[in-house]
């Protein structure tokens, strides 16, 4: 990461110092709260029914350090679609555009408003991840792809898309996964293998030495330490992340569904909070499968403890949806099924279009244990990529000697600076064309792309929508029947590669 972006980086890890002690420690609490009201359907039943809580509710809420006055927090219940209105626009930095019904709820909740602000301050660091995106890498062909993937998440995840870092690298320290979540959107394997860090310490330290040194030590640093795999199910896990942290400077981010390890997250706290001066990490994410996790967790530290932690509610009946990939895999069309995109209707849709899939990685997948690589990129969850990433690309090593050699080949034939013109031309398999009378459209789950010049380049999209003809075959086609200049059509089908629009899966 460049000075000026860990600069800022830290700017927002400082987001603690915008609220009095006061504050911080009633936005603590009121997180705590959430995440129990998220967890536990009895109570979130009860409260929405104007039952109130029950004495044991009560005392447990005690116990586990919540003594706000449910009054002044009712907001969460009695209005919880302005509320969600409320911190969507808090987060978006739009408060202004709010209407007068929410302005007057505003009003009358001083809660509420510190709950946005709250918000507010943790999205920051997520803005800070966004500028990832724009990081450049030294490798010209992974720079280009990288770029069109970012342009491709955009197209087909929608907003989902806009606020993805794009890690490059993800490490995995496992193969397979021992929790087996029934909602797990990898359809992970059972864990087959973990990496003896001890004994191959070596070779990974010269692996990450190497993506650094070929495709730049800005791009490399961005990386995941895990991925289908669980941090818990190795023990030197922590180990690992001090390393990578010595070797390319950066603090690598954890997130979990161990929490029922009490000691291992205190490990992961003590490794982000301790000896850190004023910076705050917003790690461990701790996956919360169960109400008795969340007790467990809420039992062994306080609301301040875990103020700066993100714990992610993933038990059965919790509120939050789940994406529906992977090993609950159901294909939802989006804005790919309205014909007429001139009602209004599809803004109200556009709204509820699920968010696709929880990948982020536009790079490297690198299991340290099998010694595949694999070249990935995140894509709206589909029967052909049921866990919302497609596939570019895969190769084996043997070693950290013959490492450098293979990740190069493998970049060398799966990424290219324009369409290759032996392969053929189609259009992303999440697109659904329509012909226009200048020109067509091409529609996503999540949006509509409008292309005019019928005139200039003939019926080009009609042909690569047909897909089945190659890159070569096109042109000739286009110049000989439809007297398409071919300097035009060129720019043109570079264009839409560029934009990611094209199929890139070449192998
Ligand atoms: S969601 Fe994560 S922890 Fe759960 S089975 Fe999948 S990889 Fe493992």
């Amino acid at each position: 990461m460049s000075d000026k972006m860990s600069d800022k980086v830290t700017d927002c890890c400082n987001v603690n110092k915008n609220f009095s002690a006061k504050e911080i420690e009633k936005s603590a609490q009121l997180k705590r709260f959430s995440e129990w009201m998220q967890a536990d359907v009895e109570l979130r039943t009860r409260l929405s029914k104007g039952e109130g809580l029950t004495s044991e509710q009560e005392e447990w809420l005690k116990k586990i350090g919540v003594s706000l006055d449910m009054d002044e927090i009712s907001f969460l219940w009695k209005h919880p679609v302005e509320v969600n209105a409320y911190i969507m626009f808090a987060i978006r930095g739009r408060k202004d555009e709010l209407n007068d019904e929410i302005n007057e709820i505003v009003k009358k909740y001083p809660l509420l408003e510190l709950w946005g602000k709250y918000s507010e301050s943790r999205c920051a660091f997520t803005q800070i991840l966004e500028q990832w995106a724009n990081v450049q890498s030294v490798h010209e062909k992974f720079n280009a792809w990288r770029k069109r993937r970012i342009a491709s998440a955009k197209s087909e995840l929608g907003y989902f898309g806009m606020r993805l870092g794009h890690p490059s690298f993800s490490f995995e320290l496992n193969s397979g996964c021992s929790v087996g979540c029934w909602f797990c959107s990898f359809a992970t394997d059972k864990l087959s293998g973990t990496l003896d860090y001890p004994e191959r310490r070596g070779e990974v330290l010269s692996i990450v030495r190497q993506c650094s040194e070929i495709f730049g030590k800005e791009v490399a640093s961005m990386a995941l330490p895990y991925y289908r795999t669980e941090p818990h199910d190795n023990p030197h896990y922590i180990d690992f992340l001090k390393d990578f942290e010595n070797e390319m400077g950066e603090v690598l981010c954890t997130s979990t569904a161990a929490g029922h390890d009490i000691e291992w997250v205190q490990k992961l706290l003590d490794y982000y909070q301790n000896d850190r001066s004023d910076q705050i990490y917003y790690w461990p994410r701790l996956s919360i499968l169960t109400l008795d996790m969340l007790k467990k967790v809420h039992t062994a530290f306080t609301p301040m403890q875990t103020k700066d932690i993100e714990l992610l509610i993933q038990v059965k009946d919790a509120a939050r949806p789940k994406i529906t990939g992977g090993r609950i895999l159901k294909e939802q069309a989006g804005l790919r099924e309205v014909e007429d995109f001139s009602s209004d209707d599809r803004i109200t849709l556009a709204a509820s279009v699920p968010q696709g899939t929880i990948a982020c990685v536009s790079g490297f997948n690198i299991n340290l244990v099998t010694r595949r690589i694999m070249i990935f990129g995140p894509c709206y969850t589909s029967n052909r990529w049921p866990h919302g990433f497609r596939v570019y690309g895969e190769a084996s090593y043997n070693d950290e000697n013959d490492f450098p050699e293979v990740i190069r080949d493998l970049a060398e034939r799966t990424m290219f600076l324009s369409p290759p013109k032996d392969s053929v031309l189609k259009f992303r398999d999440d697109i659904v064309f329509r012909a226009t009378q200048d020109g067509f459209d091409l529609a996503t789950a999540h949006q509509l792309h409008h292309f005019k010049g019928r005139n200039r380049c003939g019926p080009l999209g009609q042909l690569i929508a047909e897909g089945v003809h190659t890159y070569a075959e096109i042109s000739e086609i286009l110049h000989k029947e439809h007297k398409v200049n071919p300097i035009i059509l060129r720019a043109a089908v570079q264009q839409l590669f560029d934009d990611g629009l094209i199929d890139e899966i070449y192998m």
